[in-house]
């Protein structure tokens, strides 16, 4: 069966966003690919993402992405970010799977043929160990030959101000001093955006940017391209005339008889129902706006005086007039949440 929405997965962007990056932070990136890469599609993302030689490894978030990225085989180090439960730590370690300690229960819970990764927990406060107690964590790891890496995460790297980023770093380098050399990484692509090479650092984690996006104020500083092309296909084409209203709830009234394309994706694909009257899609050459409330597996699209045919397909975000940035907005969202909330009905597919 015939997709109604699909994501294009530019294979040459994202090499391309890879690179400047890398060169940017100085260091290889360890590529987060949380999220099903953030909706890009975690495997395919991820073969790409590891034969390119600015990647040292890839990160995820849950244990199941973990393992699933493990299975297969790609030759790169996997880096779980978030705390597994004490079950999961055998089988994550027999895969090859490095693991995050954040807490002293957590290291004396670690297999003896794991490779950890030592959170420390510089002002955001959500995982990991608070300074002070992740040295003696760190040297725990370090002498039973576990320690392989030790990380933070910023709290506000995409902010103009940088000085509570500034501050974290200083923690987090002050836990590296009592440490073992390790593998240390601290930028999200906020961090690297900003602060380029930060001193002492072996790895980056830029996940949104590597996908093309950076905060409105930090533009310009990497070269970046939109990795994905998303369109829906032109399922039925109607007219409706003047004065007669369209979709749920009669939000919109044709002021004129208006030629009306249903395009196959809705809320239930992530496109975001707030930005009902407010999206537009790139149709039949030009900027159209969607008309009346977005449906959970549908949207309308004004067509007037277009040549546009059941089969054509709306382009409803990329690289050109409009963005996933321009989306966002519309829905009161972040590309984040526009990315991540990609269901599984969208096909993705790799174009180079
Ligand atoms: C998601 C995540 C990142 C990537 O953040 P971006 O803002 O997308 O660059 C990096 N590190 C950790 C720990 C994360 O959870």
């Amino acid at each position: 069966m015939l997709a109604r929405a699909v994501a294009h997965v530019s294979q040459s962007a994202l090499g391309h966003n890879l690179q400047n990056l890398s060169r940017r932070a100085g260091v290889p990136l360890l590529l987060p690919v949380k999220a099903d890469a953030y909706g890009h599609g975690l495997e395919l993302v991820s073969r790409v993402a590891a034969a390119h030689p600015d990647v040292w490894g890839l990160a995820v978030a849950t244990p199941q992405e973990a393992a699933q990225l493990a299975a297969l085989n790609l030759g790169k180090p996997v880096v779980l970010l978030t705390p597994p439960t004490p079950e999961e730590l055998g089988p994550l370690a027999d895969l090859g799977v490095r693991l995050p300690v954040g807490s002293m229960q957590e290291a004396e819970l670690l297999p003896a043929h794991a490779r950890a990764h030592l959170k420390v927990d510089t002002g955001m406060n959500r995982l990991g160990a608070r300074p002070a107690e992740a040295i003696g964590i760190g040297q725990h790891l370090a002498q039973r030959g576990v320690l392989e890496g030790a990380y933070t995460h910023f709290s506000s790297a995409d902010e103009p101000d940088t000085s509570d980023s500034e501050e974290e770093f200083r923690r987090f380098q002050a836990v590296l001093a009592a440490l073992p050399p390790v593998l240390a990484h601290a930028s999200n692509g906020g961090g690297i955006l900003s602060f380029g090479k930060l001193p002492g650092m072996s790895l980056a984690r830029p996940g949104l940017a590597s996908y093309g996006f950076a905060p409105a104020h930090l533009q310009g500083v990497v070269d970046l391209t939109p990795v994905m092309t998303m369109r829906a296909r032109v399922n039925q084409i109607h007219t409706a005339l003047a004065g007669e209203s369209v979709s749920y709830n009669r939000l919109w009234t044709a002021p004129r008889d208006t030629r009306i394309a249903v395009l196959g994706m809705g809320y239930a694909d992530g496109y975001p129902r707030n930005a009902t009257l407010k999206a537009s899609v790139l149709i039949g050459g030009e900027v159209r706006p969607t008309l009346g409330r977005i449906c959970m597996d549908q949207m309308m699209v004004d067509i007037t005086g277009l040549d546009v045919q059941v089969g054509d397909w709306a382009e409803l975000w990329g690289t050109g007039d409009i963005s996933v940035t321009d989306v966002a907005r519309w829905g009161d969202t972040i590309e984040y949440e526009v990315l991540t909330g990609l269901g599984n009905r969208v096909e993705r597919a790799l174009v180079p």
